[in-house]
């Protein structure tokens, strides 16, 4: 028989032991955070029906021309989607349960998101985005609270050096006077757009404001803000959002080009960036969106929501050495034996051990006491625990310190359990 070797697919990353305690670490603290601010967790499928994303982010986006995972389900010739994004998602399973039928909704969801783009640091083909959304709020305090508390996320994480931009793209009105005033703006200065722009010129003007092109920042520097066309209400919601950032603390900056690449968002947007990260600077972006659910048809619900990239939030941990990712990751204690009779009796004294509430890797398999010791230092227990003819002898173990806690001693199991529990730099 041939043998063949796999590969993950190019974008699509394992997650390695070492570093998906990492991952553990971050979701535990993430948990924790949403549930402070009262948001509720949801789980929704991975595949959407096509349609689905369509329609919400906008078919002249770059998500939807050219980054979604489509195929045609082989059974029923429908054509699905990975999602790239689970707003939509979360908003569809809102309107199909009615969950907006036993009034305002704080959920959030945490998982794998697809996008065929091209691979580099911070930009891969399959994901992973911790999100939160907020239905029926007019806000601007529930914005307010939202940005807040991703502000509150970045200090419990010890992260400095993130920069929060605001704007308001006002309501549908104001984003089309502004579109007209746009095109006329760029058509007047042709030979100065790029490729992409020039395509986006009569698709998706607003986002050549969003153009990363260094070429392009004096012509969009200087193109007609939308500040200028905005409605009275989405005017007022930007100042009242801007006085509870300012009341609680909150230093950000207005920028007139930040307008986010999906089309359901409307008055407030706003991103965290960071300098840190290269070009892949964005860690979270989010908004207000209060036509999507009708859109979806559910009944018209105001709706805020914002989603962040746990790929990009990670290397930022790692790039700042941050102390939540440096804790201790080994079991407290590592059950070593000598002989057939022992064997047995430690492997019972393992589980015991575990009973009284400790992490505990037993020695599977046989070899010399030197050899499994090796296995705990690399393991980066706590305590041996160690089980011979002779402790079997005197019903006692010996407990050996592993980190320079003290000299080893000859004890019963109940002591050793005792002593450890005791010792408050042994980690779980
Ligand atoms: P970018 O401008 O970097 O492409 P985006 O506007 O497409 O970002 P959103 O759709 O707003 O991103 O997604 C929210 C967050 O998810 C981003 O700020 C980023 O942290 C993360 N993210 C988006 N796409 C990717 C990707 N391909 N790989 C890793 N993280 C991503
Ligand atoms: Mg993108």
């Amino acid at each position: 028989m041939s043998v063949q070797k796999f590969q993950a697919i190019r974008g699509m990353n394992d997650i390695l032991p070492d570093e998906a305690r990492h991952w553990a670490r971050l979701e535990d603290i993430m948990r924790e955070w949403l549930a402070q601010y009262g948001y509720l967790q949801v789980r929704t499928p991975v595949v959407e029906p096509t349609g689905l994303f369509v329609r919400s982010i906008g078919e002249v986006t770059d998500i939807v021309e050219k980054e979604m995972y489509t195929f045609v389900d082989q059974l029923n010739g429908e054509s699905l989607t990975l999602r790239p994004e689970a707003t939509a998602s979360c908003v569809r399973m809102a309107v199909q349960h009615h969950l907006l039928y036993s009034g305002p909704q704080r959920l959030w969801y945490m998982g794998p998101m697809f996008r065929h783009e091209r691979p580099q640091k911070g930009r891969y083909r399959q994901f992973h985005q911790c999100g939160a959304e907020a239905l029926g709020f007019t806000g601007p305090d529930v914005d307010a609270e939202q940005i807040l508390m991703t502000g509150r996320l970045w200090k419990l994480l010890g992260l400095t050096d993130m920069d929060l931009h605001i704007n308001t793209i006002g309501d549908l009105a104001s984003r089309h006077r502004h579109k007209a005033r746009l095109v006329a703006y760029f058509e007047n200065h042709q030979d100065m757009l790029d490729e992409d722009s020039r395509r986006r010129l009569h698709t998706n003007p607003l986002r050549i404001l969003d153009s990363k092109n260094p070429a392009m920042v004096q012509l969009v520097e200087e193109a007609p803000k939308l500040m200028d066309d905005l409605d009275d209400v989405s005017a007022q919601h930007f100042e009242a959002l801007k006085t509870l950032l300012d009341a609680a603390g909150i230093a950000y900056q207005v920028n007139h080009r930040l307008v986010r690449g999906l089309d359901y968002y409307n008055a407030t947007v706003f991103e965290w960036m960071t300098t840190q990260l290269g070009a892949q600077g964005t860690v979270c972006g989010g908004g207000r969106y209060d036509g999507l659910v009708e859109q979806l048809g559910g009944k018209p619900t105001p709706a805020c929501g914002f989603a962040m990239g746990m790929e990009r939030l990670l290397a930022l941990l790692q790039d700042q050495e941050s102390s939540v990712l440096t804790q201790a990751a080994g079991p407290q204690v590592y059950v070593m034996h000598q002989g057939e009779a022992a064997r047995g009796a430690a492997f019972l004294a393992a589980e015991k051990l575990r009973m009284a509430g400790l992490s505990v890797v037993f020695h599977c398999g046989n070899g010399g006491f030197k050899a499994q010791m090796k296995r705990a230092d690399a393991l980066g227990a706590s305590y041996g625990v160690l089980l011979g003819d002779d402790e079997l002898k005197m019903h006692q173990v010996t407990l050996k310190p592993m980190r320079g806690q003290g000299p080893q001693m000859a004890l019963t199991l109940e002591q050793a359990i005792e002593l450890i529990r005791q010792d408050g730099s042994a980690h779980v």
